[in-house]
């Protein structure tokens, strides 16, 4: 199976780059930001992105906020929201939104990884999808 290219988006630069260190040592591809506005630049450059963990809590631009444009922008790009106690419940209505899952902080990495792979599976599932519907329209006009 192809490395799961994944975008990690949380305003805390240290718990980022720890986080960021560890994933790259598994079978991740992964790119990291600090804002939701840099998450929106680099989902428009690069469009491999598969899985995005986002931070709820961020200055200017929060993780809902964000969650809202990346979703416009890229719809089939799957989110799974990072939250503190204090924001569950921004995270459920992220969920809502379209969020495939959430995850509390400060997050085991284990499960981090497990639900990228979920993320994952399901875009790519999904894109599946789109293409054998796009071969069966293809063909049945055809005929
Ligand atoms: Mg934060």
């Amino acid at each position: 199976m192809k490395k799961i290219k994944l975008l990690l988006v949380d305003d805390e630069k240290a718990f980022l780059d720890t986080i960021t260190k560890r994933l790259e040592k598994r079978e991740l591809d992964v790119s990291a930001v600090y804002s939701g506005k840099e998450a929106l630049a680099e989902i428009e450059k690069n469009k491999a992105v598969e899985v995005i963990v986002l931070d709820v809590k961020m200055p200017e631009m929060d993780g809902i906020q964000t969650l809202i444009e990346l979703k416009r922008k890229a719809p089939l790009v799957e989110v799974v929201m990072l939250t503190g106690h204090a924001t569950v419940e921004t995270a459920i209505d992220g969920m809502k939104l379209g969020a495939f899952d959430y995850l509390m902080k400060p997050c085991d990495i284990e499960v981090l990884i497990g639900k990228v792979k979920g993320a994952a599976a399901k875009k790519r599932e999904h894109e599946e999808k789109i293409t054998e519907a796009r071969i069966k329209e293809i063909t049945e006009r055809r005929v």
